[in-house]
């Protein structure tokens, strides 16, 4: 088994570790065994773990706790928020979704699943930059829109997008929004994500509590139908017992979250910057993506020219650090990011993708043991590759 505390995460993005509240928080919600939902007295404290982590949640996005519905994660909000509010719009006349080009599969995912019954489906692409044209994406909006979606932060790459003018452009015209906020938060200030009168989702995986669990902060005015239609439980809006445990956690990452200051992520941001940059004087052919536009403070996603992505974070994995690529795999089968390949990337330069992304804990050694590790491995891969070329 490997040895886990050894090794350096450099793939924050994919999951934060769990903070020291949150595992407090869902261990001493554990003791409860009351459904939210009962009247008697272990359901009342239940209620009560629940309410707390709403109220702590509504704090961290600065809404009201009525409008914080809890889900099951990321991409459970993402289907939530849109298939609701396209069907709560689809009156006469509205039947399109318009989707960046940038947004996470699992947008993505419910917008091809509206496709499926019936609605029209745009996706905006970026820029070479990884941003979305705010002017564009709401041209896109002009006629028959039911609802749109465009994320705060990209997860790949980094990119923060224009979500506070497209948001604002998009209610005056009555047109609903989904912000997808899950990699934005924490560490960005809260301007950048909303929630605006938009909808919201988060994640709590992201923040420091646990996968599994997650939220939709409801629109302003929401005209929209619940996904899962069941019990009243989230006052209907999600049915099926809510998971009070996990509930908690994120609760207790979010206040975590709210109190954080965002320059706290300054540093992480020199860091970051401190890895591409030498990274770059070290390493031919380093190609940073997105460099240029507005960031994450904690993400880098660079290319190595003629090195695939996945051969690189795997021999760091064997140097015991975790980093990840553009790729998802499915199957076994690599497939290149539909992201990268929206920004005009080819194939083969997407599948070159790698990604660096850091957290609050993360050391300063962490920087350079990976920019070592890179170095070592890239000259190993070239040296490998060489012949086998002049061999063709
Ligand atoms: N949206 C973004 C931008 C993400 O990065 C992720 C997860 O990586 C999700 C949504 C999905 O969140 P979850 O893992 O909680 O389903």
């Amino acid at each position: 088994m490997d040895h886990v505390e050894s090794r350096i995460d450099l793939d924050y993005n994919a999951g934060a570790p769990p903070l020291q509240a949150a595992r407090d928080a869902l261990e001493s919600a554990a003791g409860v065994a009351g459904n939210p939902s009962s009247a008697h007295a272990q359901g009342r404290l239940a209620r009560q773990l629940l309410e707390r982590a709403r109220a702590q949640v509504a704090e961290l996005a600065g809404v009201p706790a009525a409008r914080v519905v809890f889900t099951s994660g990321g991409t459970e909000a993402a289907h939530a928020a849109l298939h609701g509010l396209a069907w709560g719009h689809r009156e006469a006349g509205r039947r399109r979704v318009v989707i960046s080009g940038l947004e996470h599969p699992c947008m993505r995912a419910a917008a091809l699943g509206l496709g499926r019954e019936g609605f029209e489906i745009e996706v905006v692409p970026p820029g070479a930059d990884g941003v979305i044209d705010a002017g564009r994406f709401l041209e896109s909006c002009l006629d028959g829109c039911a609802a749109a979606a465009l994320m705060a932060a990209q997860n790949e790459i980094g990119t923060l997008q224009p979500v506070a003018e497209v948001a604002d452009g998009l209610a005056d015209r009555g047109v609903p929004l989904v912000v997808d906020a899950v990699q934005a938060v924490d560490r960005t200030e809260r301007e950048v994500w909303g929630p605006l009168h938009a909808a919201t989702t988060l994640s709590a995986h992201k923040l420091g509590g646990f996968a599994g669990s997650g939220a939709v902060i409801l629109p302003e005015k929401a005209r929209m139908i619940p996904l899962i239609a069941g019990g009243e439980q989230e006052r209907g809006w999600r049915g099926g017992t809510p998971a009070v445990l996990l509930a908690a956690a994120f609760g207790a990452a979010a206040v975590i979250a709210a109190r954080r200051p965002v320059t706290a992520w300054d540093g992480i941001e020199t860091l970051r910057d401190r890895f591409e940059s030498h990274l770059a004087a070290r390493l031919d052919g380093v190609v940073v993506l997105g460099k240029r536009a507005r960031r994450l403070p904690n993400t880098s996603a660079f290319r190595v020219r003629g090195l695939r992505g996945e051969d690189l974070a795997a021999a760091l994995d064997l140097d015991g650090i975790a980093v990840s690529t553009g790729s998802a795999c499915s199957t076994g089968a690599a497939r290149p990011s539909a992201t990268l390949l929206a920004m005009g990337l080819s194939a083969g330069e997407a599948r070159e993708m790698v990604r660096v992304s850091l957290g609050p804990a993360t050391p300063e050694e962490a920087i350079d043991r990976a920019v070592a590790a890179l170095v070592a491995a890239a000259s190993r891969l070239r040296r490998h590759l060489a012949p086998a070329r002049a061999g063709r």
